[in-house]
């Protein structure tokens, strides 16, 4: 399958999952726009990198997701938008009654409404090119909830449900919206949560990685970067035209528990 011709916007892609499924998109002949909060050399020579090693070209522009105009811009600055990838995300973990408002705001803004913004600014560029896809990175946290992570599942199946909006409003054009549920995936937010939970528990980090953060992943396997990117190519290609206001579950199991 040839992604050709074709431009993908990727939301917080210099790192982890978005970084992964950037690559893979090259890798299919996509060009790509890099994305995050910072503007470093070294976010733009990712986007160097991509483009000598796939052919394809590559771009990174810095534009905070905590932001509605910044959002926007990131679109209108990419110039063409036939793929929106709404990656960008981070994490705060803490019982409700202790959870700081900032990290609740924060979390709000770039896990869901950055994807309403950037949605809002790509789909006109979509209608006028006569193809669009939208995907939307979920999580396993988008179908099922757990302790402490409030904002997070609040926002994730926040997502899921403007999914099914983007959809049903595009339903009878040659666009689709779907979100990728992913399970958990070695990435730095995950690695992040490993020293904290290794106190909490006085667990060693292989028990954390097995008992804590695979607990509810069957498989006992993480989902890798490409694998979320190949799915992403799938529902690029022709074979997933109309599959579209849905969830891919990408979890090893974990919501079939
Ligand atoms: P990561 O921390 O490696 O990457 C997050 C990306 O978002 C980074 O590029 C970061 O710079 C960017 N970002 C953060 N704040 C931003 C902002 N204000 N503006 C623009 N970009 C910003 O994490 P990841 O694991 O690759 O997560 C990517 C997405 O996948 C997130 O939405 C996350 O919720 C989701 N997800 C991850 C897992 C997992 O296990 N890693 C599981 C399910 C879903």
């Amino acid at each position: 399958m040839s992604l050709s011709g074709k431009t993908a916007v990727i939301t917080g892609s210099n790192s982890g999952i978005g970084l992964g499924i950037a690559r893979e998109m090259a890798k299919a002949g996509a060009d790509v726009v890099l994305n995050s909060y910072s503007d470093r050399d070294e976010d733009h020579a990712l986007a160097a990198d991509i483009a000598s090693e796939f052919g394809v070209n590559a771009r990174y522009i810095g534009a905070d997701m905590s932001k509605a105009d910044d959002c926007r811009r990131l679109i209108t600055d990419a110039g063409t938008c036939d793929i929106l990838i709404n990656n960008a995300g981070i994490q705060h973990v803490a019982p409700i009654d202790e959870f700081p408002t900032a990290k609740w705001d924060a979390i709000i803004a770039i896990n869901m409404s950055s994807a309403f913004h950037t949605t809002a600014a790509a789909l006109p560029m979509m209608r006028d090119a006569g193809w669009g896809r939208v995907v939307n990175i979920a999580s396993a946290h988008g179908l099922t909830a757990s302790p402490f992570k409030s904002a997070y599942v609040a926002a994730k199946h926040g997502i899921v449900g403007m999914t099914k909006v983007v959809a049903l409003e595009t339903a009878q054009e040659p666009i689709t919206a779907n979100a990728i549920c992913p399970g958990y995936v070695l990435t730095p937010l995950v690695e992040a949560q490993i020293p904290n939970t290794m106190k909490e528990y006085d667990m060693s980090r292989e028990d954390v990685v097995k008992n804590v953060l695979l607990k509810r992943q069957p498989s006992k396997e993480f989902a890798t970067v490409e694998q979320l990117g190949g799915t992403v190519n799938f529902l690029c290609s022709d074979a997933a035209a109309q599959i579209t206001g849905t969830t891919i579950s990408v979890d090893g199991g974990w919501t079939a528990l």
